[in-house]
């Protein structure tokens, strides 16, 4: 057992997202105390407003609750099925 490394974390991700339908959006908070998401695939962190390191919008699921930064989704669109 143990914990679960990024590395294993993001593998895992990656397969849950695969085939998954994304859509390209403003990012929006979908809780009102959780104020950011991570990019499942380089922890590129999504806020509705920040600083120049912060993404603003992004490829998101259905439910808002997966997202994947722009180049993240183009590097692996064709591998995911996206
Ligand atoms: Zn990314």
């Amino acid at each position: 057992m143990g914990e679960e490394t990024q590395l294993q974390k993001t593998e895992r991700l990656k397969r849950q997202l695969k085939g998954a339908t994304l859509h390209y959006k403003e990012y929006t908070r979908h809780s009102e105390s959780w104020d950011h998401d991570h990019c499942l695939v380089c922890w590129a962190k999504f806020m509705e407003s920040g600083g120049v390191d912060i993404l603003n919008e992004g490829y998101a699921t259905d439910d808002d609750r997966d997202w994947v930064c722009a180049s993240c989704f183009h590097d692996l669109k064709s591998a995911m099925g996206w």
